[in-house]
């Protein structure tokens, strides 16, 4: 059995029919829709030489033990927004297992060291909000009483829905001991954003996940009648946030990769006949780079404050949450270059704007590096979502060759 990339094709098309609708894919976690993908999947692994479980977080396992414990892991979510794509998170599954048939047809059931495929529980948080919760549970960086507690939008607690599934959360903690032995973590991931179409590339490498800055900024003015206040004596907290909407680009722009985005904007009292006399907003900052995004944050903090005080106002700023910038290793992203180059002839590499599982694995330690396939029109969680059939077919041969390197570089960790 050697690679079959039109097979990794097929394979997601049947997922496809399987579990989506007219509306898209509706593989919501925690619901019968995915433990339905989740049999198909495992079905997929009759006659293969493996060992298949759950953990504690529900993330699914598949384990080719090979000659040395040495692990290189590969990873991906079968699960989905509701109303998704054919391809965001079960392409890095089914791309995963097509790399594991070969391995193990290569080496004849036994590769040098074990390789383990995981499609992780719950990436997306469509139904309770939380993200990466399998493999935050992994990497242990999960606080379980901060989730416990979550509903969905009929009311369902969290903790009840992983029941019904056979997962209980106070045995999250129990889901790290799946790091053992894990020397590297490997996941392909569709782009999601425009870069490699705008480019024409088929494959890039992602050299991280964008740290974010998120914050609440509320400018007081004063409110006053729209007739009798003249133009001169106004105190608008709506011109002072405008004023810093615009000002967030340059800040920005200087910047190859950084984003901001002042997304929300609530006035008050939000009538026609009245100046505003507060304005709510919120500004959401993304950069790879710890450095940049502190300066960022420095910048629009400094231009609010100048913004208020030109308009007669006064600003104040609350953090809504923050992540650091998740860097890949160093060595994996050139392997990942590398086996782009030789599939495609041309790579590139990018930041990745969303979180992934591969963020959470690389903050439990573990090596881990992530390559990209090219996004039609930069679309995902949408049914539209979706990327050329050529440009799959380089991916599932691109990642197998980064396995391939991947596992040559454990199994000489393993020697020296
Ligand atoms: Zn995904």
């Amino acid at each position: 059995m050697s690679l079959n990339p039109k097979r990794t094709i097929a394979e997601l098309k049947e997922l496809r029919a399987l579990t989506g609708d007219e509306n898209g894919a509706q593989r919501l976690a925690w619901t019968d829709t995915w433990l339905e993908a989740r049999n198909w999947f495992k079905s997929k692994l009759d006659g293969l030489p493996v060992e298949h479980h759950y953990d504690a977080a529900g993330n699914n396992w598949v384990t080719l033990k090979g000659e040395s414990e040495k692990t290189l892991l590969i990873g991906g979510h079968l699960d989905s927004v509701p109303n998704g794509g054919w391809l965001d998170g079960c392409l890095n599954v089914l791309a995963g297992l097509e790399v594991l048939r070969r391995i193990s047809d290569e080496y004849k059931g036994k590769p040098p060291i074990t390789v383990r495929l995981v499609d992780w529980a719950d990436e997306e948080g469509a139904r309770f909000g939380r993200s990466l919760l399998g493999s935050s549970a992994f990497a242990g960086t999960h606080s379980i009483e901060a989730d416990r507690g979550r509903t969905d939008r009929d009311g369902v607690r969290l903790e009840d829905a992983l029941g019904r599934c056979g997962v209980d959360i106070n045995r999250f903690p129990e889901a790290a001991h799946e790091q053992a032995n894990a020397a590297a973590y490997l996941e392909l991931h569709i782009e999601q954003g425009p870069v490699l179409e705008k480019l024409g590339l088929p494959l890039g490498v992602v050299l991280g996940t964008k740290g974010v800055e998120r914050h609440a900024i509320t400018f007081h003015g004063q409110e006053a009648h729209s007739g009798s206040t003249p133009m001169t004596a106004r105190k608008d907290a709506l011109a002072a946030a405008a004023k810093l909407a615009l000002e967030i680009r340059p800040i920005a722009m200087k910047h190859p990769d950084a984003v901001c985005t002042m997304g929300s904007v609530k006035t008050f009292p939000g009538i026609v006949t009245a100046v505003v006399g507060r304005c709510e907003c919120t500004l959401d900052q993304r950069d790879l780079d710890a450095k940049v995004l502190a300066q960022m944050y420095r910048e629009a903090q400094e231009a609010s404050k100048h913004f208020a005080a030109e308009e007669g106002c006064t600003v104040e700023w609350s953090r809504i949450w923050n992540i650091e910038p998740i860097p890949f290793n160093p060595t994996l992203i050139e392997f990942c270059d590398q086996s782009i180059l030789e599939v495609a002839g041309v790579s590139h590499r990018l930041p990745s704007g969303p979180l992934h599982d591969a963020a959470e694995v690389a903050r439990a330690g573990i090596p881990t590096v992530m390559m990209f396939t090219q996004s039609l029109y930069g679309i995902s969680h949408n049914k539209i979502e979706d990327t050329r059939e050529e440009h799959l077919e380089l991916a599932v041969p691109a990642f197998d060759k980064l396995a391939d390197k991947t596992m040559h570089w454990i199994q000489g960790q393993n020697k020296a």
